[in-house]
């Protein structure tokens, strides 16, 4: 399937990034941000959010909250931060069902906490420090089935 790499140099390209992907989304779409701590998971998901159109002033990690909401703009996005989650089944304690992939835009981080309650067609971002240079991110786009490859081939020839 689809692969695409990109290079950013700074924290705003990784956000434009983000937003250049934003126009490419839809209803049911779900991102997978991977990458360490620090990566810029929440950069690129503060540009999705700013590109569908949300007017929400701050876009931070959801990481005491679990998720952050924002139904405001051309689609709602629904950004998640599973650092903190204990057990996956606390996500269905918590209703996440009723978030998780449909209607709007699902943005996940660190997925592998959310076991098999994560949606199984995703869109991944992989981000990546640079050896040698502290604000180089080389960022990876790949998919887990057809519907979200074809957003991944989308972005052929961005950059
Ligand atoms: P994560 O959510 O992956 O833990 P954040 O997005 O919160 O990470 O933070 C990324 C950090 O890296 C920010 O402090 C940002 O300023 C910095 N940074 C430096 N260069 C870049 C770049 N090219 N893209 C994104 N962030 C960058
Ligand atoms: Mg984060």
């Amino acid at each position: 399937m689809a692969e695409q790499r990109f290079t950013t140099r700074s924290e705003d390209e990784t956000e434009q990034f983000g937003s250049r992907m934003a126009e490419l989304l839809h209803p049911g779409s779900v991102i997978v941000l991977e990458g360490d701590l620090g990566a810029g998971k929440t950069v690129v998901a503060r540009g999705i959010v700013r590109g569908l159109g949300s007017n929400k002033e701050s876009v931070t990690s959801p990481t005491f909250t679990l998720m952050n909401p924002y139904p405001d703009g051309r689609l709602p996005v629904w950004h998640w931060d599973l650092y903190r989650l204990g057990d996956p089944e606390e996500l269905d304690l918590i209703g996440a069902e009723e978030y998780l992939g449909v209607d709007g835009v699902t943005l996940i981080e660190w997925k592998e906490r959310g076991g098999d309650r994560v949606p199984t067609g995703h869109l991944i971002v992989q981000i990546d420090y640079d050896d040698e240079d502290p604000e180089i991110r080389l960022i990876s786009l790949s998919a887990t089935d057809h519907e979200h490859g074809k957003i991944v081939d989308e972005l052929d020839g961005y950059q």
